[in-house]
């Protein structure tokens, strides 16, 4: 496997691996529960680490982009059919309630 992204926010990777799994990419989310007594460890090495398998590395890492906005415009914002909160447009599923995004156009 390689590690196709890392953060020290745990939220992005959390959201990043969910939009990878929609895409049924095999994924795997390291450290995600080592936040405390890191003792002498330097601080990168203790981020969430967001791992794929090597023949998916190219697309996770094309996905990932188009999520951050690195390389694609931002999708629009929608509005939740569920609840009605507004979501920004890189989440694919309302932050709420759950209930996902509307199709694409
Ligand atoms: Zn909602």
């Amino acid at each position: 496997m390689k590690r196709v992204y890392t953060s020290s926010d745990l939220l992005i990777v959390g959201h990043l691996a969910e939009v990878l799994k929609r895409r049924n990419i095999n994924r795997l989310v390291r450290n995600l529960y080592l936040t405390g007594g890191a003792g002498e460890l330097p601080p990168t090495a203790i981020w969430p680490e967001l791992w794929v398998d090597d023949e998916d590395y190219e697309l996770a890492r094309r996905l990932i982009d188009e999520v951050l906005g690195n390389n694609a415009a931002t999708p629009p914002a929608w509005v939740c059919s569920g609840c009605g909160e507004r979501i920004e447009g890189q989440f694919a599923a309302c932050w709420k309630c759950a209930a996902p995004a509307p199709p694409e156009q």
